[in-house]
């Protein structure tokens, strides 16, 4: 009898294939008419040679940016019944709420215009979404704790994109899976009926377009701008890179991933003078601590020795990325970085393909909805070891136990819900 495939083996199926398919999978962000756009924005506006700075710093932030890459790229099969369920809710909620209000009644089989409507509402929906979540992250002082980690670099490279802590990413992820939700629900809701993304090789027209759009160039010294119209519509690279500027008066702008909307809305919007040069990182008056959660990963992980009773917590007063202290700093906290992230990684991914190739051997499939959540427990000690409250060492221990509940009994209940509307209670 033939045995078909959950969601989750599809999705793990997926990640693996993802690797071999990084440049040439229209959905992967590393696509290669992407990175050739990028390439070919980057010769023309990135002639000058002073812009890109010592290739000393560049070779330092990499091992940080390789691990959160490798990281980052299973979360979508890790929180898989989440993200769905997320969207899945926003969707449905969203449609019988907009059809009740003012529906038309069902249209029959949509016709292309409306698919377009239904990606574009998608794309603008979770779009907004990380406007607000990215938002968040630099307004409230422990969730800046974790973002700094993407702000800390004093160059920006295309895969500066990707180093975010895994828990963080998966809070950008939900927020923007449920804005998607909620574009196609509004859609759903107007039409009467479902009515899916106009995709374009399988990928939302408008995501797609995105990716076309010098994206790589947003993490890179190449001030490109925009034509003046389109800046007060869509994010320049050269309007991101200022947001990465470590100077006082380009703290909190330009929120925005794609769409500059959200910042002319809500007053952070800020435009570079033309060819204008920023200064990146962290500015020392700003923070300086991020040392603080790399200790605390080094113990989680047990891969450093223990610290003198109370030393794991100090906070350096030296300043980030200026004296020769900083820098040796900074050189730290990659090696220790590397040394606790990069080999639980690299286990981490060979587990889950012997887990595969192993449960396809023997020919089932629950062994790997077993893993998945094996893998979720990872993650949420992860990201709750991460977290930073400030109650002493019994009382930080309660909060990360409970934010590991919290994050297992979501999934646990993303899972089951998936589970009920599939195949019925
Ligand atoms: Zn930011
Ligand atoms: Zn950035």
């Amino acid at each position: 009898m033939a045995q078909t495939k959950s969601a989750l083996d599809q999705a793990l199926e997926d990640w693996i294939l993802s690797w071999a398919s990084l440049l040439t999978a229209p959905e992967s962000v590393l696509w290669w008419p992407g990175l050739a756009v990028g390439l070919v924005g980057a010769v023309w506006f990135g002639r000058d040679r002073a812009l890109w700075g010592r290739a000393a710093d560049y070779w330092r932030e990499l091992p940080v940016d390789a691990g959160c890459f490798i990281a980052n790229s299973a979360l979508p099969f890790l929180l898989s019944p989440l993200l769905f369920a997320l969207s899945l809710i926003a969707s449905q909620g969203a449609a019988a709420f907009v059809g009740a209000l003012l529906g038309v009644g069902a249209i029959g089989a949509p016709e292309w215009p409306l698919l377009l409507l239904a990606a574009l509402a998608a794309f603008v929906a979770g779009d907004f979404a990380l406007y607000w979540t990215h938002r968040l992250f630099h307004a409230v002082p422990w969730l800046w704790q974790s973002h700094k980690l993407h702000h800390a670099p004093p160059v920006l490279t295309p895969l500066t994109a990707f180093r975010f802590w895994p828990w963080e990413q998966v809070v950008h992820l939900s927020g923007n899976m449920i804005g998607q939700g909620l574009g196609l629900g509004l859609v759903a809701g107007l039409a009467g009926a479902e009515v899916p993304a106009l995709t374009v090789l399988g990928v939302n027209i408008f995501m797609l377009a995105w990716g076309l759009a010098f994206a790589h160039l947003r993490h890179s010294p190449v001030p490109m701008p925009f034509p003046r119209a389109l800046s007060g519509w869509l994010i320049s690279p050269h309007m991101h890179q200022l947001h990465h500027s470590s100077a006082d008066q380009h703290r909190d702008r330009n929120f925005g991933t794609a769409l500059a909307l959200w910042d002319r809305m809500f007053g952070t919007y800020a435009l570079p003078e033309k060819g204008e040069r920023f200064r990146f990182g962290v500015d020392e008056a700003h923070d300086r601590d991020v040392g603080i959660i790399l200790a605390v990963l080094d113990r989680l992980l047990g891969m450093d020795a223990p610290s003198e009773k109370g030393e794991q917590f100090r906070v350096d007063e030296a300043g980030w990325y200026i004296s020769d202290e900083a820098l040796q700093h900074v050189t730290d906290m990659w090696s220790r970085l590397w040394r606790s992230v990069g080999p639980a990684a690299l286990c981490f991914f060979a587990f889950c393909v012997i887990s595969y190739l192993l449960s396809v051997a023997v020919g089932s499939y629950r062994s790997i909805e077993q893993l998945h959540y094996v893998l979720v427990v990872l993650f949420a000690l992860a990201g709750a070891g991460l977290a930073r409250p400030p109650f002493g060492v019994a009382g930080n221990m309660i909060v990360r136990l409970t934010l590991l509940a919290l994050g297992l009994a979501a999934n646990f209940v993303a899972g089951a819900f998936i589970y009920l509307v599939r195949y019925g209670p």
